[in-house]
């Protein structure tokens, strides 16, 4: 756990949030603005800043964010189409410093993203 982490916060309950899905490796919560209909997010509970501070030994929590994504839209019946994205650095609109994957769902998605 990083102190001054928010999200790390969030996962040890210290600040409330809508937690959606939790296990040993990932917890996933409601996004506080969401941008769909359904936007989770779901983080690693080790705390690393961002895709580029992975390692090769990150490799199966990187691919299980993913597989949870997928779960959840199973689970929420957005099959018709949903995104994950992974916001990288400021330029990219990263705004949290702990990793995590954006699960959007349930209205139609633009190409290419803004
Ligand atoms: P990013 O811009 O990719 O770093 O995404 C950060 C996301 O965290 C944004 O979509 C915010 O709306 C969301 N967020 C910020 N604070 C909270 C919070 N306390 N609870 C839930 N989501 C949050
Ligand atoms: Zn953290």
């Amino acid at each position: 756990m990083s102190a001054d982490c928010l999200f790390c916060k969030i996962a040890a309950k210290k600040i409330p949030s809508k937690i959606v899905y939790e296990d040993p490796d990932v917890f996933a919560f409601e996004d506080i603005g969401p941008q769909a209909p359904t936007h989770i997010l779901i983080c690693p509970h080790k705390h690393f800043e961002s895709l580029t501070e992975a390692t090769p030994e990150d490799q199966s929590i990187l691919g299980k964010l993913q597989l949870v994504a997928a779960q959840l839209a199973r689970e929420r019946n957005l099959l018709d189409g949903y995104r994950t994205v992974l916001n990288s650095g400021r330029g990219a609109g990263q705004s949290v410093f702990h990793l995590h994957l954006h699960l959007l769902g349930g209205r139609t998605f633009r190409w290419p993203p803004g």
